[in-house]
């Protein structure tokens, strides 16, 4: 645990008792300070009562003694409408923070040549892969490295700073929204399309929210920040006239001047006098598809700006066991392979996973976002039959119907067991692809959760193929 420093007998108040709620608990308390818990729901409170904490509701607390309200990531900041905490403390003057801010602080506030090094990623897809990229190619080089954040561990569980280790930290919008003197040594932004709109009321909003990743940065940090669609490139122009940061573009795409790019998979480095040929990123099992180059262009300038070798950032690559969930093949049963993309919970996520096969059979569906899958019509010609599952299965039966063969499965047991009925049928070498396109909490507690049971059901269906066992009824 970090305790937090630059709170000491100070109040802050905590509302939202999550996982990251109740850690910035416990870290302030070690850090001195005095947290106020409180939560809307009362098994959160009860938690929170049993690790003695300070528990009041905050409705009724007296708000000229609060020193800084600590928001969870999931509790409205400014959209639909800000939650009655931020309503209070803002009345008050008081400043509302996260997580991350408790571990900026805490930073700031260390002699500088105690201070641990910090990159931070956010982007709308691409954050998880290119955060353990990153953290695996920094592990593989020798150096103490600890990664967290938005991924696994969250922020103030990672153990205590100290100077020489390099903390790899992933940031999602909603904790952005909630820094205020956040500076990372390397800062990362994979790419923009739109998501989560609801809650930063809008596009503007959502890039805003992103943008304050980089504005504490000086001279003296770096920020990679990806140019393949119109939003990055046009917050890359912002920032060559108004930001004093060393600037790495960086694309998958096409050639840039000063920057690091793929071409067809192979990775260069244009940042020096000459471009140089880094590496052929199809060799990489764990890094194929040009979402993959993106992750891997962005992390290998990343690992540039902390001073590691070409040659050591690509032996990290060729080790990186890749991510679960994400364009995982889980296995195969005859000529079938199976592969898990239930990270996918946006079309844009989908995207890439289906562009990288030329035929597949589909199973997607759960909970749509904004605009469903009008935006894949372009790969609908590869989908040889869609198998939808979950809430959106009949507007998504709506948008594929006329270019490709769909079935109503509901469940996700039912979806792979027809999925690899007709793969089979075919006789030749398939792929059942689970790339839902959708959020995941009308069937299941997350995209994890969906993924496992994916898994487990490919499992049981070649087991029960093994046995001779009949499927019917499941
Ligand atoms: P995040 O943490 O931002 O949600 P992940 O690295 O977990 O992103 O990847 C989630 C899914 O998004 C992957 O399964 C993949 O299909 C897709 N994806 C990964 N990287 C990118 C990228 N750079 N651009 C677009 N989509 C991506």
């Amino acid at each position: 645990m970090i305790p937090v420093k630059g709170f000491a007998g100070k109040r802050v108040a905590i509302f939202g008792l999550g996982r990251s709620g109740l850690s910035a608990a416990r870290a302030l308390k070690a850090g001195g300070a005095e947290p106020l818990l409180w939560d809307d729901k009362p098994a959160s409170v009860m938690a929170a009562t049993r690790e003695r904490f300070t528990v009041e509701n905050l409705k009724n607390a007296d708000w000229s003694e609060i020193d800084a309200l600590m928001l969870s990531p999931g509790v409205p900041l400014t959209h639909p409408e800000p939650h009655w905490t931020v309503k209070l403390a803002q009345d008050a003057g008081v400043p509302v923070i996260g997580d991350i801010e408790l571990f900026a602080q805490t930073l700031a506030a260390l002699p500088e040549h105690k201070r641990p090094k910090v990159v931070a990623i956010t982007g709308t897809n691409g954050k998880s892969t290119t955060t353990a990229l990153i953290g695996h190619i920094l592990k593989a080089a020798g150096k103490d490295v600890h990664v967290g954040g938005n991924i696994g561990v969250g922020v103030l569980d990672l153990p205590e700073m100290h100077a020489g280790s390099v903390y790899v930290i992933e940031t999602s919008s909603y904790q952005l929204d909630l820094v205020h003197s956040f500076r990372p040594d390397v800062a990362v932004l994979t790419n923009f399309s739109p998501d989560h709109l609801d809650r930063h009321g809008g596009m503007d909003g959502y890039i805003r929210a992103k943008k304050r990743l980089f504005m504490n940065q000086t001279a003296a940090q770096v920020a990679v920040i990806g140019a393949d669609d119109d939003w990055s490139a046009a917050l890359i122009s912002e920032m060559r006239v108004a930001s004093p940061v060393k600037l790495v573009p960086v694309s998958a795409r096409r050639t840039l001047g000063q920057g690091v790019y793929a071409l067809n998979g192979v990775l260069y480095d244009g940042t020096g006098p000459r471009a140089r040929q880094i590496i052929d990123l199809k060799t990489v099992r764990t890094l194929t598809g040009r979402h993959n180059w993106q992750n891997a262009a962005c992390a290998y300038a990343a690992c540039r700006a902390l001073g590691l070798e070409p040659d050591v950032i690509v032996a990290g690559m060729r080790s990186f066991p890749g991510l679960d969930h994400r364009m995982q093949e889980i296995g195969r049963i005859g000529k079938v392979r199976f592969i898990n993309d239930s990270k996918a919970t946006n079309a844009d996520a989908a995207r890439q996973a289906m562009s990288s096969y030329d035929r597949f059979f589909w199973i997607a569906g759960g909970v749509a976002k904004a605009g469903g899958i009008q935006d894949l019509r372009d790969l609908f010609p590869r989908i040889k039959h869609a198998f939808l599952i979950g809430e959106a299965a009949e507007l998504f039966e709506k948008t594929i119907g006329k270019d490709a063969a769909c079935t109503q499965s509901r469940h996700l047991f039912t979806a792979v067991a027809q999925a690899y009925a007709e793969a089979e049928k075919s006789g030749r070498e398939e792929i059942v692809l689970f790339s839902p396109a959708c959020a995941s909490f009308d069937q299941f507690t997350d995209f994890e959760a969906r993924g496992d049971a994916f898994k487990q059901a490919v499992k049981e269906i070649s087991g029960s193929i093994l046995t001779g066992e009949t499927l019917a009824g499941r």
